[in-house]
């Protein structure tokens, strides 16, 4: 992929850049490694007060930086201001939060350890590379720099090739607001170029949020190189609708669900798990919703779904559909490419997607909604399951011991009962299976770039 600011509402090419070459690489790796002892002598309060002085910086650019990923992923323009406010927010509950959840653990009965005192501190493991996507510019890499930073370490970015201009800003952020020069730099490199970063010596670890197979590729060889790695990868998430649930509410946040960000959300509800008791009453309100929503210029604030981001990811989810069409489904709502400049796809309701079809167990990666009918809790938990992802899930009821039931028998990351899944500071966020390792966000995701130390105290 060119490393280019291509608008999905026009398919015009905006801006170009260059890739850097081996010897910038080089530069910007040295000093990293060379933001490690600084960073690490610094004090919490200095690193909180660096990051509140960096969610002040994203604040007062919210506009600009809103309208930058409107128009470099085709964002509705609300969602786009809504992502930059969430960075805010993440940013300072790491600098709120970060001494507490890294404060040393001493056991309070050392004799038991033939000790006068012992227990645990975290450090921190020196300079992360992470690998980002498109699809949350801001979010998804500060969701990882926030904690990262906060801990101590130094952290290097390789975002996607099609927002270089969000990975531009990002260059600069940290250390205009105080951090220690070399704290926390963008590579513009391809993804080819990440094998090469992730061999050196001077790389402690690495996280990835994006496909499988990039998840793959680099987890081997962190694994060839003995780093930790957290990934991040695609999702099938279920949302499973029962009789005692409230169906119009039910439906009218599946809409959101499925269609946040055009679709492409890595926790997005995809499969829509219907009781048959009220399969038809669900189909038919959820089917009147999606085809309500307006599509059309990101930049229009009334705009629900834009276009989608890359040429080749509208072109991969209308041949989910085709396939689906071909084989049986039935299309509800949508199913047809828009004769029209620009990215577009409509939004789609599908039903009747047996196993044989690629969208039952693929990710649709745009605002595709699969609607099972299932005869039971047993069922509805089968058809949850039946895919290699497991990253959330939601489930509505209004029986307890239902719920309890989903809560326990649902594979994944995560279980949102009465809701839809989002993520939030203060929350573990991460998959199961196919979907990744590793936790983000809360407590957990700060102590995942820790070295967890054993102090024992004769
Ligand atoms: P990719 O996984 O290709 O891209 C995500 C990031 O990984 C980008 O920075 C990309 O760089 C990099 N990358 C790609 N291949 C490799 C590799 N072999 N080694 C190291 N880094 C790599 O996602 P796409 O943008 O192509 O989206 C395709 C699919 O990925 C979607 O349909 C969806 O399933 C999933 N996805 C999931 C997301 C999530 O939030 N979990 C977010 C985005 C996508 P470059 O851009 O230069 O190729």
């Amino acid at each position: 992929m060119p490393i280019a600011t291509t608008n999905p509402t026009t398919g015009i090419v905006e801006r170009t850049f260059d890739a850097i070459d081996e010897a910038e690489v080089e530069r910007r790796i040295a000093a990293a490694a060379a933001a490690v002892a600084p960073l690490t002598a610094s004090t919490f309060a200095e690193r909180a007060g660096w990051m509140r002085a960096a969610a002040d910086l994203i604040e007062a650019d919210g506009d600009e930086l809103a309208r930058l990923i409107t128009v470099e992923i085709g964002r509705p323009i609300a969602q786009s201001r809504a992502e930059v406010g969430k960075c805010a927010r993440g940013m300072r509950f790491y600098a709120e939060h970060a001494e507490s959840f890294l404060a040393p653990e001493w056991l309070s009965d050392p004799s038991s350890v033939g000790a006068s005192a012992a227990g645990t501190r975290y450090e921190p493991i020196g300079v992360v590379l992470a690998v980002m996507p498109w699809n949350y510019p801001f979010w998804q890499a500060l969701r990882f720099a926030a904690p990262a930073l906060m801990a101590g370490n130094v952290g290097l970015l390789k975002h996607a090739s099609n927002v270089p201009q969000a990975a531009l800003y990002l260059d600069t952020l940290f250390e205009r607001a105080g951090f220690p020069a070399g704290s926390f730099a963008s590579l513009l490199i391809p993804a080819s170029g990440v094998e090469r970063v992730m061999r050196d010596p001077r790389i402690a670890a690495a996280t990835l949020t994006g496909s499988e197979p990039a998840g793959r590729s680099l987890a081997a060889i962190a694994g060839s190189e003995i780093k930790h790695v957290v990934l991040e990868l695609g999702g099938s998430d279920p949302f499973v609708v029962m009789p005692s649930a409230d169906v119009a509410a039910a439906a009218a946040v599946a809409v959101r669900a499925r269609t946040q960000n055009s679709g492409q959300s890595c926790i997005a509800a995809k499969r829509f798990i219907v009781h048959a008791d009220v399969h038809d009453e669900f189909l038919a309100a959820f089917s009147e919703r999606m085809a309500a929503l307006s599509v059309g210029d990101p930049l229009d604030e009334a705009t629900d779904v834009g276009p989608l981001a890359t040429e080749s990811g509208r072109d991969e989810l209308a041949d989910l559909v085709d396939d689906a069409r071909q084989q049986g489904a039935d299309i509800a709502v949508g199913g047809t490419r828009p004769d029209r400049p620009g990215w577009f796809y409509p939004p789609t309701v599908i039903s009747g997607v047996t196993p044989a079809m690629r969208l039952y167990a693929e990710e649709a990666f745009g605002p595709v909604a699969t609607v099972f009918r299932v005869a039971d809790a047993a069922e509805a938990v089968a058809v949850a399951n039946a895919t290699t992802f497991g990253l959330s899930s939601a489930v509505w009821t209004n029986d307890s011991a239902e719920e309890d039931h989903f809560v326990r028998a649902l594979a994944a990351g995560g279980v949102f009962v009465n809701g839809m899944t989002a993520s939030y500071p203060e929350l573990p966020f991460g998959g199961v299976k196919a979907s990744g390792v590793g936790r983000e966000l809360s407590a957990a995701g700060i102590r995942e770039f820790c070295n967890l130390k054993t102090v024992w105290k004769s």
